[in-house]
């Protein structure tokens, strides 16, 4: 006969926490079509199963059209927005606005690590180069290595300026990435990589950023000091 499994036993496992199913609580006894909709929203960042409950009765109750037009915006988001073809920013065209305005310094590329660094940084309206989004940062312990990045199209944008915008040729470049371990880190791979292009200026953001800071939250005024004050990798 088995030993009886009492509450010390210490291979009794804790019980797991029950999913919203076995709770009793959490089905909402809504339609299907309902659940379904709040699931989706609850999946999104920021958004809690009540808020996405909140947003699908908001939605029920709205005009057909209002509807409509949210489900449309949302998928022509995914088939109209794509990555530039020169520099991975986002855009609805083939190149960005940035990558196609003539009055921008095509020689000069800063590096960031997302679209929205672009946008911070133009909001301050000071940097008059162009871009170069690698799309994330390395991260070993996240398996990010170089070829997950955008990385390589870098790269060829140097070697040969057909790849640059205007096909002007590259001779300065900003490393604009975030000051955090992981920034800094692809900063280094970085200058080691285009140590090989002899005749090319490059600079870092200046280090009035405190480490750790996300660009996009930077505000306005240390954005812009850092750019001006960029000063060459050691
Ligand atoms: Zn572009």
């Amino acid at each position: 006969m088995p030993a009886e499994q009492g509450p010390i036993n210490p291979s009794r496992k804790a019980p797991k926490k029950p999913t919203r199913d076995a709770l009793g609580a959490y089905p909402t006894g809504y339609p299907a079509p309902v659940d379904r909709v709040i699931d989706e929203l609850g999946a999104l960042p920021g958004i809690g199963r009540r808020s996405a409950e909140r947003m699908a009765l908001y939605l029920l109750k709205s005009p057909a059209e209002k509807v409509d037009a949210l489900a449309r915006a949302i998928a022509d988001l995914k088939r109209t927005v794509r990555n530039c073809r020169v520099c991975f920013n986002l855009t609805d065209t083939d190149l960005c606005g940035v990558c196609r305005d003539e009055s921008r310094e095509r020689h000069c590329v800063m590096v960031v690590e997302q679209p929205r660094d672009v946008l911070a940084l133009e909001t301050t309206g000071v940097y008059k180069g162009l871009y170069h989004v690698l799309l994330g940062r390395l991260s070993p312990l996240d398996g990010v290595g170089p070829g997950d990045l955008t990385i390589p199209a870098f790269i060829d944008r140097l070697r040969d300026s057909a790849n640059n915008a205007g096909a002007v040729p590259i001779r300065e470049v900003i490393l604009g990435l975030n000051p955090t371990l992981e920034g800094d880190g692809t900063s280094m791979y970085l200058a080691e990589q285009l140590k090989r292009f002899k005749s090319l200026k490059l600079n870092r953001l200046a280090r009035g950023l405190p480490t750790g800071t996300q660009l996009e939250h930077a505000n306005k005024a240390i954005l812009a000091d850092a750019i001006q004050g960029r000063r060459a990798m050691e």
